[in-house]
């Protein structure tokens, strides 16, 4: 099988959507009847982005065989509605180890190991087993940063490579930034062409530009853009900011973005592309009005002086996606646990939301704030849902108030409690201790099987599912008995039932929390079931 490989470098500053452009570009290939995959390269030493503080970083977005890669491998699922696995995230630490393992296993049969051309082989070789393994017609490869970096040099030299190899099946297309400074009130193409020309220093000639900025391009600077970074007119495609990511593939298809790039190929497209069930979803994204709102409750969300949600991006939009299958304008704000301790009062501020969440988390800071609102809210009515430390903080908080158990809590937080209601497994302690942090959680996809007239059961509509992890502790089952006597529900564990992986309380309209990472799974077609309970119980609830 013959793969094309799209290669998607950024051009001026980062974060201007990249991925989000990559994205768009594989989801209208895709409509036109190819199969399309993505890879994401990091060029950090960071041999995953687990060790990655999420602040910084963003999500650290979990695959199904348990891989902790960037969050852009989440918008790739989100956007191509396919699962993608471990084989499709690189980082340079990761390539290096795997150069260095081949060198120490003698591969390299007693020859000097340059980094080039032994780097940028490594990346191919890992792409073309990405493509294979996605049977992909295409192969979209993000290469993160923006080019000029010494960081990245080394995967733009991969791009070269391969198209010198085969040059009908490489193109490569760089995401540009235009600015309009206020001061000049015109949009500058200079920055862009110095990109151009950066890229065209390792002997790459990019034949796709992404414009993106505030405003379109209009055609003097599209044509002034061709004449100085050599690309033709038809191949500079203008993204100005959208009212949503979702709408980007539409505002590529008006170009005929896919359609130029399959012509630049030879090809032609398989069937008429078909993106109604998206453009739909868009067209509500963009109509709907009765709100309905959210309250996160979480501390990754400052850097400075800026407000960074991108932490819990996936719950973001899993929470979006379910919204609006049932046609409401999801309004989400952030919620800083911390103030909940130093304020206690603060906690009525929940009885405006019509749901709370709880994401996942780690470590002591405001981890009572968090505990305090979830007591609240059950006390109160409010549906909530908590996901993984939102889960232990629901059970820490029923163990506490139902169970009278005062000082009950997670060992993560206390290790000498006498009341651990969660705690690490014996084998998960044996293996923290040989191996420390890095590569000790659970990870990855398992199954885990509901219990009959349950909320989540009947959520679900079926009585099994898959579902993500990434935790290191556990439901402690010492406790199962009692805490099932005092009313807390276990409806779900694994099919051994050896982890408990739901719990949920009765009498109450939504109170669910997992111990996996639902939002992982969500797409927006096909929004998670859970999240839909969720969101429907918030939308009927009547506030005071
Ligand atoms: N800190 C908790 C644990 O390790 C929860 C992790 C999470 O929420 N992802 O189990």
């Amino acid at each position: 099988m013959r793969h094309r490989y799209i290669f998607i470098v950024g051009g001026v500053m980062s974060g201007v959507g990249k991925g989000t452009s990559s994205a768009a570009l594989g989801l209208t290939l895709k409509a036109r009847g190819f199969s399309v995959t993505a890879v994401k390269i990091d060029p950090y030493v960071n041999v995953d982005a687990g060790t990655m503080n999420p602040v910084e970083h963003g999500e650290v977005f979990v695959t199904i065989d348990g891989d902790e890669t960037d969050q852009d491998i989440g918008n790739y699922e989100r956007f191509l509605d396919e699962d993608i696995t471990s084989l499709n995230y690189m980082t340079t630490g990761r390539v290096y180890q795997s150069v260095i393992e081949r060198e120490r296993r003698g591969d390299y049969h007693g020859k000097c190991v340059e980094v080039v051309p032994r780097v940028p082989e490594e990346v191919i070789d890992r792409l073309e087993k990405a493509a294979k393994n996605a049977k992909a017609d295409f192969v979209l490869v993000e290469i993160g940063g923006t080019v000029g970096e010494y960081e990245n040099i080394l995967f733009l030299e991969a791009i070269r490579m391969m198209k010198l190899k085969n040059p009908d099946d490489v193109r490569t297309v760089l995401v540009s930034y235009l600015p309009v400074p206020p001061s000049i009130g015109e949009m500058k193409t200079k920055p862009t062409q110095h990109a151009v020309r950066e890229v065209n220093r390792i002997g790459i000639n990019p034949e796709f530009l992404i414009c993106r900025s505030e405003v379109a391009l209009d055609a003097p600077r599209r044509e002034k853009l061709s004449r100085f970074c050599g690309v033709h007119p038809s191949h500079i495609i203008t993204a100005p900011n959208a009212r949503s990511i979702y709408e980007v593939p539409k505002l590529f298809d008006e170009q005929g973005f896919a359609d130029s790039m399959l012509k630049s190929f030879r090809m032609k497209s398989r069937m008429i592309p078909d993106l109604t069930a998206w453009n739909s979803l868009v067209n509500i994204i963009e109509t709907v009005d009765r709100p309905v709102r959210i309250g996160v409750i979480g501390k990754y969300f400052s850097t400075g002086d800026f407000v960074l949600s991108d932490a819990y991006l996936s719950v973001l939009e899993a929470i979006k996606h379910a919204a609006w299958s049932i046609h409401r304008k999801p309004v989400i704000e952030w919620l800083n646990s911390e103030a909940y301790e130093q304020d206690p009062s603060r906690l009525k501020e929940l009885d405006d939301f019509d749901g709370v969440l709880v994401p996942g988390g780690w470590g002591s800071r405001g981890i009572e704030g968090k505990i305090a609102a979830i007591r609240y809210v059950r006390e109160h009515n409010i549906p909530y849902f908590g996901i993984c430390y939102g889960m232990q903080c629901a059970v820490i908080e029923y163990a506490r108030s139902v169970l009278e158990l005062t000082d009950a809590h997670t060992t993560e937080i206390a290790p000498k409690t006498q009341n651990p209601v969660i705690h690490l497994m014996n084998d998960q302690a044996k293996k923290l201790k040989e191996t420390g942090i890095g590569g000790t959680l659970r990870l990855g996809s398992y199954p885990c099987d509901l219990k009959t007239g349950s909320i989540s059961r009947t959520a679900y509509g079926s009585n099994s599912t898959d579902e993500r992890h990434r935790h290191r502790y556990e439901f402690n089952n010492d406790y199962r008995q009692q805490l099932i006597d005092a009313g807390l529900i276990i409806a779900g564990t694994s099919p051994d039932n050896r982890l408990v992986e739901i719990i949920e309380i009765p009498n109450h309209p939504f109170f669910v929390g997992v111990q996996f990472h639902p939002e992982f799974q969500s797409r927006p077609l096909r929004p998670h079931p859970l999240f839909v309970g969720f969101l429907k119980a918030a939308s009927i609830r009547k506030k005071k």
